[in-house]
């Protein structure tokens, strides 16, 4: 059998393309910044007839994405949020869908507020250690989840869940945001589907917004196919070059982050103010065996707690070189308070039991020199 070329290289080449020229040998995919294409004939298509249905640069930056998430097809949309909702489209009145309690809050929010009203119920559970068998109904179709979870690091068995979904013919979807495809490829363990913010670690710089839907299932990829030429919600063709841009240091970024959140979890783990650290790469995380068993990595995510709500709200007030804002996955570190940000339109009571109180904090790690970041923790933690 053929070697499997690396991921690294994978980010950089596609295999199919190898060795072809363009007009004019460009090493960087064009932009295509058209909404339409000549036909050469009545009855003929260069391929091309619309961009909603498909652009050049969309379809290089979906081939890329399939390659690295072994999928056979995959779709760009112009947010995470729309990838999400166009998902949630295969589904109909009277469906359900199981979910994991602790998802990004965008995805909770959608489901609550739109998708219940489109007549699809949800049961929400912890699926990392909840019997996710005993709650499948006859109408179940979907189990939805994330592991590692945001921002509670939980980590589910993918593999595991696999099992119990395909034996009853129900959907696995993983949003593999978290990770990326660098560190974790959910299709190869058994989902149906991978979702992607590709505004985090695929767009990798803070600068893009971009979705996707990833699946290695024919029948499904018809389907979003239909839904995307008819929803219309397919990223831009300059927005498509960002993330295919992004997506070459896709490796050496991980990489890096990993190692940074490797050297600020451990620093955490020595501070008095901070009462429980959560990186699946401290082999004292509950699901550190299974990180090491389904993924290449442990990611650049990591939350923790402190002692009361006024440190932390001091830290968000302090911190210079770390920014305090919203997303994650960039080159720049950021620091987000799940509480009154990416989780606030959550209701309080699904947050407590998630473990999501006012002395939650979540990093996400960049690739600066982390003895920098070190000095900046230090400064925030100790200096008045
Ligand atoms: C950000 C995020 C989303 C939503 O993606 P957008 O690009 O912001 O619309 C979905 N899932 C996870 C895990 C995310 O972090």
């Amino acid at each position: 059998m053929e070697r499997e070329r690396g991921i690294g290289t994978k980010c950089l080449h596609l295999e199919s393309e190898e060795g072809s020229f363009d007009h004019y040998g460009a090493i960087s995919y064009p932009i295509y910044q058209t909404a339409t294409y000549a036909h050469p004939g009545v009855g003929q298509s260069t391929g091309y007839d619309y961009s909603r249905l498909q652009n050049p640069t969309r379809e290089q930056l979906e081939k890329v994405v399939a390659s690295l998430e072994k999928g056979i097809d995959a779709l760009a949309m112009s947010s995470g949020m729309a990838a999400i909702a166009l998902l949630m489209e295969i589904f109909r009145p009277g469906d359900h869908i199981i979910v994991d309690a602790d998802l990004y809050g965008g995805s909770i929010r959608l489901f609550r507020n739109i998708s219940e009203k489109n007549g699809i119920t949800f049961t929400s559970i912890d699926c990392y250690k909840d019997d996710v068998a005993a709650c499948i109904r006859e109408n179940t179709r979907a189990i939805y989840i994330e592991t590692p979870t945001n921002p509670m690091m939980h980590v589910t068995d993918i593999a595991a869940l696999a099992a119990i979904a395909g034996e009853r013919d129900i959907l696995l979807i993983v949003d593999n945001t978290f990770l990326s495809p660098y560190f974790q490829n959910p299709l190869e363990l058994g989902a149906d589907i991978v979702v992607h913010s590709g505004t985090k670690y695929l767009g990798g710089h803070n600068d893009t917004l971009a979705g996707f839907l990833v699946t290695n299932r024919e029948d499904i990829s018809e389907k979003f196919r239909f839904l995307i030429k008819t929803t219309g919600a397919g990223l831009s063709p300059f927005d498509s070059w960002l993330i295919l841009r992004g997506i070459k240091t896709l490796g050496i970024r991980m990489d890096r982050a990993q190692e940074n959140a490797f050297l600020i979890a451990n620093w955490l783990k020595g501070q008095e103010a901070v009462t429980q650290v959560l990186y699946p790469g401290l082999p004292e995380h509950p699901g550190y065996e299974i990180m090491k068993r389904q993924a290449r990595g442990f990611g650049g995510m990591l939350t923790f707690q402190v002692k009361d709500k006024e440190f932390a709200l001091s830290i968000l007030g302090k911190v210079r070189l770390i920014r305090y804002a919203e997303s994650l996955g960039g080159v720049e570190t950021l620091i987000t308070y799940p509480y009154t940000q990416t989780h606030a339109d959550v209701p309080e009571e699904i947050r407590v039991k998630n473990g999501i109180t006012q002395q939650t904090l979540r990093l996400s790690v960049g690739i600066e020199d982390g003895a920098d970041l070190l000095e900046e923790l230090s400064d925030v933690f100790h200096k008045s």
